[in-house]
């Protein structure tokens, strides 16, 4: 079920982000430590959504744990603070953004010029770091489905990075939403042949206390794996084996909610498999909307479809 009653104190409870407001930056909210040796800059981003607090739990753990580069750079940036500021435990899920989703305003065009949303302010305040990255990892949660699950976008490097990572152990490849750009899709991350990789995760449900410990074993192994930060210095968070390359999913549709009546046929709880082609799974004002082959995956279904969003994704196992 899709969670709308107020946070329980068994749920993960929204930690205290104020004392990291003042960095080393020009940029509140972001710390950035440079080794002085040569090596990729590594951003470790959460708070995109300012509902979901697991990353940011993540990266105050890294911080409280005086995580540093020995070569390259690290940078760990809180984005959305002003609607992680809003959070209400009455209302855990009204804190998703203030003015607009911040996740939708990362292309080219949104970043230089448009409506200077609260969100744009802020990701113009951000992109100056964020442009500088070599290695992304964007930390989420979600709002109904518990299996953790890692966005590579469309682009080959993306998508060989977050096998080898093997956490979370199933990567999604996926072409973003019609509603605006995420920060992984941005043309830095995803054209070309080579060059800066973003990756965001999906930890868990937003206020399942493993989310935390997702987001934070995820963010150590993207570490890991960057070699900006020895494995020693990681070891509380990491797996004690090597993890097995993950699982790829391939999404071969995005579905767009095109009506206000738009329904599942049942309610999906993500990563659900509809084994036999044809099976209906939505309506969508008159349309019956069926799997257009066998074993398709329902990745990330929507609790609430809005004309214009993103109802689910539709794809199937690709290794
Ligand atoms: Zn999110």
């Amino acid at each position: 079920m899709a969670r709308i009653d107020p946070l329980s104190p068994d749920d993960l409870q929204p930690p205290d982000i104020i004392p990291w407001q003042v960095g080393n930056s020009d940029i509140p909210f972001a710390h950035h430590f440079d080794s002085g040796r040569p090596g990729p800059h590594v951003l470790i981003n959460a708070l995109m959504h300012g509902n979901e607090y697991s990353g940011a739990i993540a990266g105050i753990r890294l911080l409280e744990a005086g995580i540093r580069p020995t070569n390259g750079s690290l940078s760990i940036t809180f984005a959305n603070v002003e609607a992680f500021a809003q959070f209400d435990p009455q209302f855990p899920i009204m804190s998703r953004y203030v003015e607009e989703d911040m996740n939708r305003v990362w292309s080219p065009a949104s970043l230089a010029e448009g409506w200077p949303s609260l969100e744009r302010r802020r990701a113009r305040e951000l992109w100056p770091l964020f442009a500088r990255a070599d290695l992304l990892l964007d930390l989420h949660s979600m709002q109904a489905d518990r299996i953790p699950l890692m966005l590579c976008g469309p682009s080959a490097r993306g998508r060989d990075l977050a096998r080898r990572l093997g956490m979370p152990g199933i990567v999604v490849a996926d072409r973003g939403h019609a509603g605006g750009s995420r920060l992984i899709d941005h043309p830095r991350f995803t054209q070309g042949d080579q060059g800066p990789i973003a990756l965001l995760a999906e930890c868990g449900q937003h206020w399942d206390p493993d989310s935390a410990v997702v987001a934070t074993q995820t963010a150590a192994r993207f570490l890991q794996l960057s070699g900006i930060v020895p494995a020693s210095a990681l070891s509380p968070w990491l797996p004690s084996v090597e993890p097995a390359p993950a699982r790829l999913v391939e999404v071969t549709e995005t579905v767009t909610v095109g009506s206000d009546r738009f329904r599942f046929r049942k309610e999906y709880q993500g990563m659900d498999v509809i084994p036999a082609a044809g099976t209906p799974f939505a309506t969508d004002g008159e349309k019956v909307l069926l799997t257009p082959y066998d074993e398709c995956v329902m990745i990330m279904p929507s609790r609430h479809p809005e004309r214009g969003q993103t109802a689910v994704r539709l794809g199937r196992f690709a290794i």
